[in-house]
């Protein structure tokens, strides 16, 4: 009997029914999670090494962010942004600290901080640099994933994010991402910012040739443009550091952030930026219902408060060097190359051994939870609490499986 013969078949058959096709997940049904591990409805447990794509980066239901959110639950938990709330200070004042910045405007979802940069990026082209009206523009990297608002896949690549889903808003030029004269050579009178991931997720862990980020900086400055780094899915300690931006030592004007802000618990999100810039905003430009609610800052200012410490930032340098050592070896042996930045890999898979999707449903079959992106590469973005003998159970799958 396979599995999608019991409960996890009639689960997904009876999800099918009714729920839109916008994803082909991988047939498993969770229903627990705990740390690195999550159970599924018939008991078997599998190493989540996706963590949500880095949402999950304290791991499933880390105690001290179910704590805070307990705490705050039994007060209250949404007041809209019509009224104040006492937890919302509090988180503004230590994601500010923990940025190097003046100013936080909370929002929920990784695309909505995208969208509130772009318009923040927008009226600083016009009321501080000077643009003329309705010109600015905004230079994005090809290759780029920011989340799926129909400006945001106006300026994707990707045909399949695109698709019919047009017309979609002017003002953004695209250039090679990792190719710091392009860049420069696009940058126009009504230029308002560059907008980039300092690693590029979806695409597959795409690490720029090293330079590129401390180009870009240095380009920004002297074109008098705004650097937006959306560190949605590479900061809050998935590559070593707290932001991918430090890699280089660099420090962008706005940093877009998301994820694992929330805890792996709710849609927490945000634009960090100092004063000169996020201070263009004005009552009534933008907002959200949910955004800056108190449970979610209460959840966001226990993650701000854990990433303070550094622990979290120094297990991803230091299991990342373990885990690019160990997917090393698997290089021409089914793997026909490997990305790796702090514990986060992309991993190329020779087409001869299957497609990125049928490794991943093998691995799936041997108790590993990893997804596939662009047909070849799988991606892994393991919870930053994972042990060194778990990654290395999940390569010796992952070698068991490109053996077989
Ligand atoms: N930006 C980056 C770099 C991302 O990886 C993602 C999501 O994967 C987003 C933005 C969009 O975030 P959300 O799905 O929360 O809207």
């Amino acid at each position: 009997m396979s599995a999608l013969d019991g409960p996890t078949g009639d689960i997904i058959a009876a999800e099918d029914a009714h729920l839109s096709r916008n994803y082909s997940p991988l047939p498993v049904v969770v229903s627990r999670g705990e740390g690195s591990w999550v159970t599924d409805v018939e008991g078997k447990r599998y190493l989540d090494l996706l963590s949500a794509y880095s949402a999950l980066n304290f791991g499933h239901r880390h105690p001290a962010i179910v704590a805070a959110l307990q705490e705050q639950l039994g007060r209250v938990t949404l007041t809209s942004r019509a009224y104040h709330n006492d937890q919302l200070g509090a988180f503004a004042a230590g994601l500010a600290e923990l940025c190097g910045k003046d100013l936080v405007l909370p929002m929920n979802t990784g695309a909505e901080a995208v969208e509130t940069a772009i318009k923040v990026a927008r009226a600083w082209a016009y009321r501080v640099k000077g643009v003329a009206a309705g010109t600015a523009e905004v230079i994005v990297a090809g290759g780029n994933f920011h989340g799926r608002t129909t400006t945001i896949v106006g300026f994707s690549d990707d045909p399949e994010a695109r698709g019919d889903f047009g017309p979609f808003t002017p003002g953004f030029v695209s250039v090679p991402f990792g190719d710091a004269a392009a860049l420069d050579a696009a940058i126009g009178e009504s230029t308002a910012a560059v907008l980039i991931e300092p690693i590029q997720g979806e695409a597959g862990v795409v690490i720029p040739p090293e330079g590129y980020l401390t180009a870009v900086r240095e380009i920004c400055t002297r074109r008098g443009i705004l650097f937006i780094a959306d560190e949605i899915q590479s900061g809050l300690g998935r590559v070593g550091h707290t932001f991918a931006c430090e890699r280089e030592g660099v420090v962008p004007d706005m940093y877009v952030l998301g994820k694992a802000l929330g805890g792996g618990i709710l849609p927490v999100s945000a634009v960090v930026a100092d004063r000169e810039v996020l201070g263009v905003i004005r009552p009534g430009e933008h907002g959200s219902t949910f955004g800056g609610n108190p449970l979610a800052a209460a959840v966001g200012l226990r993650v701000v408060e854990m990433l303070a410490t550094g622990e979290f930032q120094e297990r991803a340098r230091v299991l990342g060097e373990h885990l690019e050592t160990r997917l090393a070896d698997l290089v021409g042996h089914g793997v026909t190359s490997v990305r790796v930045a702090g514990l986060w890999a992309g991993i190329d898979i020779d087409p001869a051994f299957g497609t990125g999707r049928e490794i991943a449903e093998r691995l799936l079959a041997r108790g590993v939870l990893v997804k596939d992106t662009h047909g070849q590469t799988i991606r892994i973005a393991p919870p930053l609490v994972v042990r060194s003998t778990e990654l290395d159970w999940a390569v010796e799958q992952l070698k068991l499986v490109l053996a077989a």
